[in-house]
């Protein structure tokens, strides 16, 4: 059996080991167009913040790892152009040094892989030297080279997950760093007004500037960016870095009739088959079904492509695996806070039709007589008809991961807020209060 994966990130040599594993007869190529195998995107924004200090210490398994150890033939600089799925063939370009070769391969089954990219809006003067986005390793790699002591002011564009982490990691790095989203709250589509507007004082209280419903038009300067051009005026700048979302990677299927969602995503079953027979696709590339909104959605995280890439490997493989959805669980730190989310959130569930009640509130961590105590604050709500429920968001120093996962397994299971208040969760006083925060406010609720 002849399996080609086209690309070798988390989803596709997920995949590709769970084929090694159950058939270890079979040929795998893996077609990546860059030059480096799975590694850990996740944590770019915070080599470029120094914590992390070598490139390498990002990569999970090298390829030569896949190939020497593993058997695959694990390819790079191999940029697929097109897919004829009539005749189960790869077509594309393979470059080397300067030149670049064709190559068109035959497969019997073929999972997609490939991703996303940043999305660059057709800012005037976007090719000026000093803006970046921020995706892959020479992606950072490039910021870190440029930011030589002459830079001093930074503008990110785009306040959700990875314009937030870059902040902090370039506000810690001594930078002044002014953070521009046309929203009018941060991660507006993402968070319940309140926990925006507790990420907004984090980000103030550490130094950054925070500019809402401001738009960017473009970019001046002469050949290095010097000025952002946005509605409200000029911004000085010596760096820019675009965060302002990601686009899946599946041009290659123009002249198919495959059927994408309307993010550009390919849409999958739960066994990660698209539309187009012997054809898989797993990761930011691919529709990721929501358990709640039942229906699919695209949420490409990094959580999500493993998963599918594992189950897509399986089902290539013979192993009959289903993914099972998600519920829309994040986390990101931000300076001294943590913000998290899981389920819906108000505007969300009122778009399914579904009337709900909501509560915020500001609780503490722990046993109050117990030094370190911190608060947590919290917003849940639930379905109003059914007590089901469907979503909460926290923002606080410590203990948000913990609320938010136990939130998801009770929004994974469908469980009412009086599920949740009788849930056998651990207490003693360093670690939580006889009443965990959640608890309290299904009680409330
Ligand atoms: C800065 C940053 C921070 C992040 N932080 C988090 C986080 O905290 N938590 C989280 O869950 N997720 C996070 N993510 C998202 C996570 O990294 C992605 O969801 C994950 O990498 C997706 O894996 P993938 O294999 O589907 O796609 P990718 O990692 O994008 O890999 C796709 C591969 O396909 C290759 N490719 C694309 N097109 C072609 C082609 N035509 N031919 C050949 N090869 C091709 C690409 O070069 C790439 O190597 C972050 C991402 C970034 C950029």
């Amino acid at each position: 059996m002849n399996i080609v994966i086209i690309g070798g990130d988390a989803a596709g040599m997920s995949a590709a080991m769970q084929i090694v594993r159950a058939q270890p007869k079979w040929q795998i190529t893996v077609l990546e167009k860059g030059a480096i195998y799975s590694y850990g995107q996740c944590g770019l924004p915070y080599y470029i913040g120094g914590i992390i200090k070598s490139h390498n210490e990002l990569i999970v398994r090298a390829r030569e790892v896949f190939q020497d150890r593993y058997g695959i033939d694990a390819r790079i600089y191999h940029e697929v152009k097109e897919i004829n799925h009539k005749k189960q063939r790869v077509i594309g370009t393979y470059h080397e040094g300067n030149s670049a070769k064709n190559f068109s391969l035959p497969y019997d089954k073929l999972i997609v892989a490939s991703g996303a990219s940043p999305v660059m809006p057709p800012f005037t003067g976007k090719n000026l030297a000093g803006i970046h986005v921020l995706k892959t390793i020479p992606d950072a790699q490039k910021i870190i080279d440029e930011l030589t002591s002459n830079v001093l002011n930074v503008t990110v564009i785009g306040a959700g997950y990875i314009g937030l982490e870059v902040t902090e990691n370039l506000v810690a790095s001594g930078r002044k760093v002014t953070l521009i989203d046309a929203a009018d709250q941060i991660g507006s589509s993402i968070y319940e007004s309140d926990i925006s507007e507790k990420i907004k004082q984090e980000a103030v209280k550490n130094g950054a500037e925070v500019l809402l419903s401001t738009s960017v038009s473009g970019f001046e300067g002469d050949g290095q960016v010097e000025r952002v051009i946005t509605d409200n005026g000029p911004l000085e700048t010596d760096m820019v870095i675009v965060a302002a979302g990601i686009k899946p990677n599946t041009d290659f299927f123009t002249n198919t009739d495959i059927h994408l969602h309307q993010s550009g995503a390919i849409v999958v079953n739960p066994y990660m088959e698209t539309t187009l027979p012997h054809v898989y696709a797993a990761g930011d590339c691919a529709t990721h079904y929501h358990r709640l909104k039942q229906r699919d959605d695209y949420i490409p995280l990094g959580t999500h492509a493993n998963k599918q890439g594992r189950i897509a490997g399986a089902n290539v493989a013979g192993n009959r695996k289903a993914f099972k959805g998600v519920v829309g669980s994040a986390i990101v730190k931000f300076f001294d806070v943590t913000i998290g989310k899981t389920g819906l959130n108000e505007k969300e569930a009122t778009e399914l039709g579904i009337a709900c009640c909501k509560l915020s509130y500001t609780t503490t961590t722990h046993a109050s007589y117990y030094p370190g105590n911190n608060q947590l604050f919290i917003h849940m709500i639930k379905n109003r008809d059914t007590d089901v429920l469907l979503g909460v968001q926290a923002v606080g120093a410590i203990g948000v991961d913990k609320r938010i996962d136990v939130a998801a397994t009770a929004l994974y299971h469908e469980m009412t807020t009086e599920d949740l208040e009788n849930l056998d969760l651990s207490y003693a006083p360093p670690f939580n209060s006889t009443w965990d925060p959640i608890q309290q406010g299904a009680r409330r609720l």
